[in-house]
C-alpha cells in the first residue's frame, strides 16, 4: 500500500459521515482513482504521459488544510515528474542539442 493510497483511504473513511451536499462543498470526491495512477510520479497508468494532481484525483480530506497539502504535494510531484519526462524525451530525440534542460526548484 502506497502512502498516497493510505491517505486516500483514511480521508474517505473520515469524510463519509460529514457529507453535507454540493452547496456547502469545499472539496469534491471522485476523480481519477489512485490505483490508476503511478503514485511515485503521479503519471496516469491509463494515459501515459499525463500527470495528475489535486482535485482531479479521487483524494479528499476533512477541512483543516489536508486538501491544500494534497494539492501542493501531488502538484509538485506531478510537475517534477513531467519535467523529468520532458528532459528524457528531449535527450532521446533528434533535436536534443537545442532542448533546454528543465530543472525543479
Ligand atoms: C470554499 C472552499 C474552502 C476551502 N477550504 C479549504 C481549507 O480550509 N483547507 C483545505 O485544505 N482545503 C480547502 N478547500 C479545498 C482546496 O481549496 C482544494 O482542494 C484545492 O485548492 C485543490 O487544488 P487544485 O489545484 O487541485 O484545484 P484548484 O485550486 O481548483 O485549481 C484548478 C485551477 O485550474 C484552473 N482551470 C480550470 N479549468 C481550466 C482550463 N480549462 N484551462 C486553464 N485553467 C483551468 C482554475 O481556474 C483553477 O485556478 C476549500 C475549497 C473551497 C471551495
Amino acid at each position: 500500500m502506497t502512502p498516497a493510497f493510505a491517505l486516500n483511504y483514511c480521508f474517505q473513511c473520515q469524510l463519509a459521515p460529514l457529507y453535507q451536499g454540493y452547496r456547502k462543498a469545499e472539496v469534491t470526491g471522485g476523480g481519477i482513482a489512485l490505483d490508476e495512477t503511478d503514485t511515485k510520479s503521479m503519471e496516469s497508468l491509463k494515459a501515459p504521459g499525463v500527470f495528475v494532481c489535486g482535485e482531479v484525483c479521487d483524494v479528499f480530506g476533512r477541512i483543516g488544510g489536508f486538501n491544500f497539502l494534497w494539492a501542493w504535494t501531488s502538484g509538485r510531484l506531478a510537475g517534477v515528474s513531467a519535467a523529468k519526462r520532458v528532459n528524457e524525451l528531449a535527450g532521446a530525440g533528434a533535436g536534443a542539442g537545442t532542448a533546454k534542460q528543465v530543472t525543479s526548484p
